[in-house]
């Protein structure tokens, strides 16, 4: 390899400046040869801390969030040394806390001048420098703490002494760089389809780029494989930005490729090409989609129970590459609505607010390759509004549940219909999935505990596919068709669901139509935190005990005579409890031939 950097022909030379007397002068290869000298180069630079201090004092939005993140480097700095803690097999929560402390502190410092916030992310480098190892048996961990330490030292660079430079570069070679480079060609995730990829790869990028000019064999050998390897992963953004893992795991991705674009063009003046990836530009809209007016997400697969949106600042990322201040704007609002605290990249990648308006239609059909997903709503701006969300997509897919047709349903500020969402990821069998797999038997992630038809009282087939048939979205009355034949191939030989949103678009008809091949028991069911009281006439009511104004009245439609009933979702041990939640259900022995169950639900109030 050192030869290649001999023999390259673009030779860059880096100056010999006073803050790097004691660095060794290394020619660099040419795949290096747009790499910005001075530090900080990784996401925020001189001229962009120059440029956000020119700001503040006229952008009162800009000032709130620096503020904000200084109040909370002031908590940081008084906290215990870091200790190489493993939770399970991961030592994701250090890693995570590190990058929490080091961008925090880091970023304090540059508009403080505090010396404090340099000696405690200074301290908290070499801290976990001075680990054995960054737990590789898990690799997110690596990746992780490779970022927060690659961040603190680029940031911090230009104010650190050599000697701890020194140090805390080894630390970042030697149980970073130097661990990927160990399993690097034999890594599943190198290739993976899954936020692992992300993840791995958005680390690799930073720290690389972080010594480059010190240790350049690093980049030169690894940010071309990121970029070749990422669209393996990647590609499930295509084409409308959805992410096929769910709300939870989209900040996750996302957040992490855009620490390595942002870095690639922040450190090289490109970013290969990763912003032509199709449907990323989209994708800074799928939060704002999937959050629903009560601020909880559409929780599916493995999303955790009771999730908010995401501030995720990947939305400013986003907004900046596309110049699309749609989604700026709602990431500003939603802060704003849910009182939430900004951190170092809401600060690093900030958008002004703007008073444009937005140009966001009130339904989307976001296709994905695994999962398609229909939202509709009745308003963008009623908090009161009706939102639901319903999806089809893959039983096989990582993170799936067995959850083809399931819906969640907001009215009235109130989450009627919910997802359990995850359980414990150490739960025996949780990752056998497939045809019979224990993963199944856990009722959060079988059927039994979602908002879909049951036939049989049995699991959805577990290999199935959905797709939505048809779609009449951004219409006086929006509906969405399901076909979800092969979830039900052992009943019914032809399946469908149909979610309306009827009468100005304020209630919502769920139509369920199936060809039963022999007797069976047809079911409907729909989880809920709220108490339910059944009323004569197939009717029932459901009320949330706190906003009392507001109701959501279920009505069966069709079969005429047919009842609700209330089931309990609750488990024991070392299943989640679901303690407090229980199930609408509408049960029909014994029907055979064509069968359609029609619901209607109504908001009041
Ligand atoms: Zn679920």
């Amino acid at each position: 390899m050192r030869i290649i950097y001999i023999l390259s022909i673009t030779y860059l030379l880096f100056a010999c400046k006073k803050e790097d007397s004691v660095a060794q002068i290394i020619a660099l290869p040419a795949s290096l040869n747009t790499l910005k000298s001075q530090h900080p180069r990784l996401m925020l630079t001189n001229e962009r801390v120059a440029e956000l201090k020119k700001l503040q004092p006229t952008d009162p939005v800009l000032d709130k969030y620096i503020k904000a993140v200084i109040a909370s480097a002031n908590s940081i700095v008084t906290r215990a040394p870091l200790t190489r803690t493993l939770i399970g097999p991961r030592l994701l929560d250090v890693s995570r806390e590190l990058l929490n402390r080091t961008s925090h502190l880091a970023l304090a410092y540059h508009f403080s001048g505090d010396k404090k916030y340099l000696d405690a992310a200074t301290a908290n480098m070499k801290t976990v420098c001075e680990f054995s190892d960054w737990n590789p048996s898990h690799f997110l961990d690596v990746a992780e703490m490779s970022n927060g330490v690659a961040i603190g030292y680029d940031w911090l660079y230009p104010f650190l002494s050599e000697t701890d430079r020194a140090f805390i570069r080894n630390g970042l070679k030697t149980k970073g760089l130097d661990e990927y480079k160990k399993i690097y060609e034999t890594a599943w995730w190198a290739k993976g389809d899954n936020n692992w990829n992300q993840v791995c790869h958005g680390g690799l990028i930073v720290a690389s780029l972080a010594i480059a000019e010190t240790d350049p064999k690093y980049a030169d050998e690894y940010i071309p494989k990121a970029i070749a390897n990422l669209p393996y992963s990647n590609k499930f953004y295509a084409p409308d930005g959805a992410w096929y893992e769910g709300p939870g795991y989209w900040a996750y991705a996302t957040e992490y490729l855009s620490y390595g674009m942002s870095a690639l063009q922040t450190a090289l003046g490109t970013m290969k090409n990763l912003e032509t990836t199709e449907g990323l530009s989209k994708t800074g809209f799928a939060p704002m989609l999937t959050t629903g007016p009560t601020n909880y997400i559409f929780n599916f697969a493995d999303s955790g129970e009771n999730s908010k949106g995401t501030t995720s600042a990947a939305m400013f990322f986003m907004a900046n590459t596309y110049s699309n201040t749609d989604i700026s704007n709602y990431l500003h609002n939603y802060m704003s609505a849910t009182s939430a605290l900004a951190k170092p990249f809401h600060v690093v990648w900030y958008r002004s607010p703007s008073n444009s308006t937005p140009a966001v239609p009130l339904d989307h059909l976001l296709k994905g390759e695994l999962n398609d997903l229909v939202i509709m709503r009745s308003s963008w701006t009623d908090k009161f509004a009706t939102w639901i969300a319903v999806k089809s997509g893959t039983n096989s897919s990582p993170h799936s549940h067995l959850d083809l047709g399931s819906f969640e349903l907001d009215a009235g500020g109130v989450r009627w219909a919910k997802d359990l969402g995850s359980d414990d990821y150490n739960l025996d069998g949780y990752w056998t999935m497939g045809v019979g797999g224990k993963r199944w038997s856990y009722y959060r992630l079988g059927s039994l505990s979602h908002n879909v038809p049951i036939l049989g009282n049995k699991n959805q087939y577990e290999l199935a596919k959905a797709t939505f048939s048809s779609t009449a979205l951004n219409v006086s009355e929006p509906n969405a068709v399901l076909d979800l034949s092969q979830a039900y191939r052992d009943y019914s030989s032809k399946s469908t669901r149909k979610i309306s949103l009827v009468n100005n678009r304020k209630d919502i008809v769920i139509e369920d139509d199936f060809n039963i091949k022999s007797a069976t028991e047809v079911a409907w069911g729909m989880t809920t935190d709220q108490s339910i009281e059944i009323l004569p006439n197939g009717k029932a009511i459901l009320r949330n005990a706190t906003i009392t104004t507001k109701t959501l009245e279920a009505e069966i439609i069709s079969p005429a005579g047919a009842k609700f009933t209330i089931e309990s979702a609750r488990k024991s041990a070392p299943e989640k409890l679901n303690t407090g939640t229980q199930r609408l259900m509408v049960r029909i022995a014994n029907q055979i031939g064509n069968v359609k169950l029609q619901i209607k639900l109504s908001p009041k109030g």
